[in-house]
């Protein structure tokens, strides 16, 4: 039996994750390597197969990371100069970013305080004739309400672009009854492979999911520079190609998906328990049917600053997400927002603080920090 004393906790230990599959990834590596097909080569195709396969969804294209997955979305449906996107101003900023960098604008709707995603009964009242899509982040492993979502979308003749950076596997059980996977109800749905995602490769990596094959044509061919056939360009595109080496590197990675959300999952129950009860703590609400796969396990407190202080002091790691609300970075000022528009995401940014929640995390580690967390409330 160990016994080891718990002295601190990593916001991620990446080192955890790698080490029992360390071998096949370099393995994995190395083929590629030997092949010289470090461009579009066979892993390419096979990673974006078992994506499909993953999320429930008929076709997957692999591009260089969360961020390009957004861009080229917005590109695959046309949007750009004129054109606004509905979006939630509490996210990463790459949500409301690509939609300034195809050129249109980010309209934003203020967040559901419970679940910190986008709240669709906001939504219509923000609709113009400008409105040509709407861009539900699926944050820290919740789905957004897409029901309302896609009435809305129907009703209006609007695109829904999923941003399901954080959100892979996570499920959404619509009034119908079926469990729906991310990134399989919009038009498209935009992933990350970021490292510190919940499937993560070596590097940038990404990829976009739909269901409609003439969208997967566009959307492939736009990112290689918009030729169907090499040299000749049907359309203005971009490089968005994921690497080869990402591609295998996520091959072995996939296969160990399920395990880990299942352990994330898990955690998250358990500091339900541990952290059950404290008056000035708000727990994650996770409220929408379906399920939520804990890319973060994020609190709630009017004293945050003074947690993230507590809980340095015990060496756990902790992270704010996201400490400024998308309409009041510098980039937008000229959308014009000022402090109080969107109240909701306001608070959140002033009151969030997402604690480890890694997979191969210790039930010892997870009652060090609940301790440490119950110890700062306690006066
Ligand atoms: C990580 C993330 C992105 C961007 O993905 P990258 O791979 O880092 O470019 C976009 N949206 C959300 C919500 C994210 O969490």
């Amino acid at each position: 039996m160990t016994t080891l004393t718990v002295t601190h906790v990593p916001m991620l230990d990446l080192n955890a994750q790698y080490l029992p599959v360390e071998a096949k990834v370099i393995e994995a590596i190395t083929r590629v390597v030997r092949s010289k097909q470090f461009v579009m080569g066979p892993q390419v195709a096979e990673l974006e197969q078992a994506l499909s396969e993953y999320c429930k969804v008929p076709h997957t294209i692999g591009v260089s990371s969360g961020t390009d997955a957004l861009v080229l979305a917005l590109m695959a449906l046309g949007i750009g100069a004129g054109d606004e996107v509905i979006t939630s101003p509490f996210s990463f900023f790459a949500t409301a970013g690509s939609i300034a960098r195809v050129g249109a604008t980010p309209v934003f709707v203020d967040i559901d305080p419970e679940t910190f995603n986008i709240d669709a009964s906001q939504i219509e009242a923000k609709i113009t004739p400008k409105t040509k899509a709407i861009i539900p982040v699926h944050l820290f492993g919740q789905m957004a309400d897409m029901d309302p979502i896609m009435d809305l979308a129907t009703r209006y003749n609007l695109k829904v672009i999923e941003d399901s950076a954080q959100s892979i596997g996570a499920e959404y059980r619509g009034r119908d009854g079926v469990s729906r996977r991310s990134g399989s109800i919009g038009n498209i749905g935009c992933f990350s492979f970021f490292p510190s995602k919940n499937l993560g490769c070596c590097g940038d990596g990404g990829a976009v999911t739909t269901t409609d094959a003439a969208l997967a044509e566009t959307l492939s061919v736009l990112r290689v520079h918009g030729a169907k056939h090499r040299y000749y360009h049907e359309l203005v595109g971009g490089n968005f190609r994921l690497d080869t080496i990402q591609a295998a590197v996520l091959l072995v990675k996939l296969q160990e998906l399920e395990t880990q959300h299942i352990q994330r999952i898990k955690n998250g129950l358990l500091y339900n328990d541990l952290l059950a009860g404290i008056s000035e703590l708000t727990l994650p609400v996770d409220r929408t049917p379906g399920r939520m796969i804990y890319n973060q396990y994020t609190l709630r407190t009017k004293k945050r600053d003074g947690l993230m202080a507590a809980l340095n002091a015990a060496k756990v790691g902790n992270s704010v997400y996201y400490p400024v609300p998308l309409h009041l970075q510098d980039c937008f000022a000229s959308l014009g927002h000022q402090v109080g528009d969107f109240p909701h995401a306001e608070s959140a940014a002033r009151e969030v603080l997402s604690i480890p929640i890694y997979a191969e995390l210790t039930h010892e580690q997870q009652v060090y920090v609940s301790t440490a967390i119950r110890e700062f409330f306690k006066d």
